[in-house]
């Protein structure tokens, strides 16, 4: 390893790939340094004080690190070879869909004709992204049985409360005023927030002993206070909800309507929809399921698409093809109005239509068809190590739990997902569904193929020998990644976000 001493900074470790400390681009600024000089602008020469009121301009000096081009490219480049990736390996993290992204829908949405309009130009002028929404909006309706969606939220939390403000305006519609909105006990934990969030009280539906949705429960905590039920099918247990048309029908009869997560739509893609079985508003993940990758807070888009009498209440304005046959911006006056700045995160929707439109009508039943059999496989190879929490058969992911490792060798769920670290994949899911103990949420999703599932369930069963012979080093794992085992809980406690130019 050589090192290059610099002037004012920290010393700078050589490319030893994922190894050696990385120092900050604090530690590395040298003062005056720095990565472009513009030397001639053609700007004439007039400086901030000149153009911005005294009143405006910060007193202060802004502690900006100071570096070279070199020095930076050199900084993230190191740093990118200690992350792992969907681009690198397999990701089974349950209910997130980590699955690898088609590049040809990078390449498409990243077209000049799409990446180069602003937002605000007039309707004449992008007849063609228009066109593209509206295709995109009826594409996701016929995925899902709606009759219209917005595609304006920016991520599935976002659909969520779109949607429970959509179920608020219809009720206020109809003078109606609920305050109830029930949530089984699987649920993702964004449900009872965006309820919370929406101005209603959760109700908390228990699951049975199948980890389906407890009917008797649920036809107990109805009555007409209920504005509706937030559900996922397959539920978070990766479980198909048998009895969704009676419990579609047991809420509809109290006049409350039914909001169904799609975040993870692999299941059940060209296959079943959720306006078949019920349900009056669903929010789709297309960071998730339609091509953008998920995870490290980039863009995502969490369309809302809604029955037919929930349509005047979408946010607008939304892109329509008028009848002498040209597209523009449409809201109707019962609209609840924006819920985002502008009309969604475009080139996410741009992705999700190239993804749409590259697999064709069946070509999305297929994802489907794979990525449960994906699930099924693992669950079933895995049993004698890692039983299911539910053994029945699963959709496009499967909750295991590691309490036997723990009972007989003091080894735990998050044991085995540092030590599955050591071999090369990315954790799963662990201790969600919170009503599983020990639980480990395996979604293998469609992309992997049948070689790099039995790699995995190879590890596991690797570790499980390990946790017999040498629990000790499980408790330790893992050793062999940049970063050894963190403090869970360090990091949300003593949260310091901000730096200062000493690296502080
Ligand atoms: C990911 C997820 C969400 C939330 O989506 P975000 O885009 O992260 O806000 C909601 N429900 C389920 C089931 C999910 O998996």
């Amino acid at each position: 390893m050589t090192t290059e001493p610099l002037a004012g900074g920290r010393a700078i470790s050589a490319p030893l790939l994922g190894h050696g400390t990385e120092p900050t681009l604090f530690e590395m600024s040298v003062a005056g340094r720095s990565a472009i000089q513009l030397r001639t602008t053609g700007v004439p020469a007039t400086t901030l004080h000149d153009l911005v009121p005294a009143a405006h301009l910060n007193p202060h000096v802004v502690a900006i690190a100071e570096v070279s081009e070199r020095d930076l490219v050199g900084h993230f480049t190191r740093l990118s070879h200690r992350q792992f990736s969907v681009d690198l390996g397999m990701y089974p993290l349950g209910s997130c869909t980590m699955k690898y992204n088609p590049k040809f829908c990078d390449a498409v949405a990243a077209d000049p004709g799409f990446n180069s309009v602003h937002p605000g130009a007039p309707a004449e002028l992008i007849q063609g992204w228009l066109e593209l929404l509206v295709e995109l909006e009826e594409k996701l309706c016929a995925v899902t049985g709606m009759s219209a969606a917005t595609l304006q939220p920016a991520a599935g939390a976002a659909g969520e409360l779109t949607g429970l403000l959509l179920m608020r305006a219809y009720h206020d519609a109809n003078g109606d005023a609920r305050t109830r909105v029930l949530i089984p006990d699987s649920a993702h934990g964004t449900n009872p927030a965006s309820v919370t969030l929406g101005g209603y009280q959760v109700t908390t539906i228990p699951s049975n002993s199948r980890g389906l949705v407890d009917l008797d429960a649920l036809k107990a905590a109805l009555g007409p206070d209920v504005a509706g039920i937030m559900l996922t099918n397959p539920n978070t247990l990766g479980l198909f909800e048998e009895e969704i048309t009676e419990i579609a029908e047991a809420v509809h009869d109290v006049g409350g309507l039914l909001y169904y997560d799609g975040a993870n739509l692999n299941a059940i893609l060209g296959v079943v929809r959720p306006g078949d079985m019920g349900f009056d508003i669903v929010h789709m993940n297309l960071h998730k399921t339609f091509a953008t990758p998920h995870g490290g807070g980039g863009p995502g888009a969490g369309p809302v698409a809604v029955s037919e009498r929930l349509v005047d209440f979408l946010p607008g304005p939304r892109a329509t093809l008028a009848p002498h046959g040209t597209y523009e911006w449409k809201k109707s006056a019962r609209s609840i109005g924006r819920v985002h700045g502008w009309h969604g995160n475009a080139m996410v929707l741009a992705r999700a239509l190239a993804y749409v439109n590259v697999h064709g009508g069946d070509g999305l039943t297929r994802v489907a068809h794979h990525a449960v059999l994906n699930a099924n496989w693992l669950r079933k190879r895995l049993d004698s190590t890692l039983p299911a929490a539910h053994d029945r058969v699963c959709m496009h992911e499967c909750v295991l739990t590691a309490t036997d490792l723990k009972a007989k060798y003091g080894v735990r769920g998050l044991d085995v997902a540092k030590g599955l670290l050591e071999e090369g994949f990315h954790s799963p899911t662990v201790y969600f569904p919170l009503i599983v103990e020990e639980a480990l949420m395996f979604e293998p999703t469609e992309t992997e193929s049948l070689q790099t599932l039995k790699a995995l369930a190879d590890a596991v069963e690797r570790i499980a020998q390990r946790a017999i012979n040498d629990p000790e080093s499980l408790h330790r794992a893992p050793q062999t990644t940049p970063v050894s085992r963190v403090d869970e809980a360090r990091a949300a406690r003593h949260l310091i976000p901000t730096e200062d130019a000493a690296g502080r």
